[in-house]
């Protein structure tokens, strides 16, 4: 589903290069539920941004369900963004002036799906994440681990090939976290391949293979022991 071949990515800082990528090399089956774990700068979010092709990469190959994925132009990039991946954020990005369902829903908007059938479509996804007593409430009157879950719906209505989720879970306190981890657990229980950025190692330890990052290199696969 996902294949990284010998990716390298730099940023200029003043005259300098800062490599952040070291030639990684990453290869995720459909069906997976992986981590990446790292400390704070080892560069985690650059990683899942080139796979979320919000970002692109100095050298290598990286190929997305059979799609070599290289030098697209913007409007490609969206294609294949909209098409094979749904995020999910640190700050849950919902839109605070539109309500539970209409955020859910925000994907089909964006598709030109009809407003009766989005509406319809982004109820089953709210029940799905237990909250369609919630839909009209606004992002501001939710709690944290709601936020998250209406996210995570969001990123789900589209039925995307992959999940990518940076620090899913790094607003929410540790309870709520594990509520939206299983959350996660379920999703990919259903078939979908969900790849989640963390620096938790107990965040981590829910998911079923855990890849290490340090200094932009990986250093250490694991598979984790269910927890
Ligand atoms: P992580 O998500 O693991 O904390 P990042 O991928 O965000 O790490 O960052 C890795 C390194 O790259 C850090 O040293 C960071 O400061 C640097 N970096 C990230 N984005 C940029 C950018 N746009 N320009 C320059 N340096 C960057
Ligand atoms: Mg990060």
């Amino acid at each position: 589903m996902i294949e990284l071949k010998e990716i390298r990515k730099s940023y200029d800082v003043g005259k300098q290069k800062l490599e952040v990528l070291k030639s990684i090399d990453l290869h995720i089956e459909a069906g997976e539920l992986v981590s990446i774990m790292g400390s704070s700068g080892s560069g985690k979010s650059t990683l899942l941004n080139i796979i979320g092709i919000l970002d692109e990469y100095d050298s290598g190959d990286y190929t997305l369900n059979d799609t070599l994925i290289k030098n697209l132009s913007e409007r490609k990039a969206a294609f294949y963004r909209n098409r094979f991946l749904g995020f999910v954020f640190q700050s849950f990005n919902l839109l605070s002036f539109k309500n539970a369902l209409e955020n859910v829903a925000l994907p089909l908007y964006y598709q030109k799906v009809r407003r009766k059938k989005r509406n319809i479509k982004a109820m089953e996804y709210l029940d799905m994440v237990g909250l369609k007593e919630w839909a009209e409430h606004m992002p501001g009157e939710l709690s944290g681990g709601q936020k998250q879950r209406i996210a995570i719906a969001r990123a789900l209505i589209a039925d995307p090939k992959v999940i990518l989720a940076d620090e899913p879970t790094g607003a929410l306190d540790s309870q709520t976290s594990f509520e939206v981890m299983e959350i996660f657990k379920e999703v990919n229980d259903a078939g979908k391949t969900i790849l989640i950025v963390t620096h938790e190692d107990d965040i981590a330890h829910k998911t079923d293979r855990i890849i290490k990052l340090r200094d932009g290199i990986i250093v250490d696969e694991e598979i984790a022991i269910a927890s």
